[in-house]
């Protein structure tokens, strides 16, 4: 999974730090250090992550269209439901 941490926008709340500690780290006065390929296990923190942050400054590869992919194997999944 590919990530992007806007360091424009982040005001370093480290909201993200706390909730994905293996991604996210907040390094004195250099401001937040992440993992810009964060391993695939991580991606529920993560989703957690940007989620949380005050100013949206978190973007994540891959985490809207796996959702939409999920929704679409469950709509899949209801339909054929009644064959089986
Ligand atoms: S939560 Fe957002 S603003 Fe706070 S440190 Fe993380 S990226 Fe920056």
């Amino acid at each position: 999974m590919r990530l992007v941490v806007d360091l424009n926008r982040c005001q370093g709340y480290a909201q993200c730090a706390f909730l994905a500690p293996d991604v996210f780290a907040m390094h004195g006065d250099e401001g937040l250090l992440y993992d810009p390929q964060a391993e695939e296990e991580q991606r529920e923190r993560l989703a957690q992550a940007a989620a949380a942050c005050p100013v949206q400054a978190i973007l994540v590869d891959d985490l809207d269209r796996d959702r939409t992919r999920e929704q679409d194997q469950d709509r899949t999944g209801a339909a054929e439901a009644p064959d089986a």
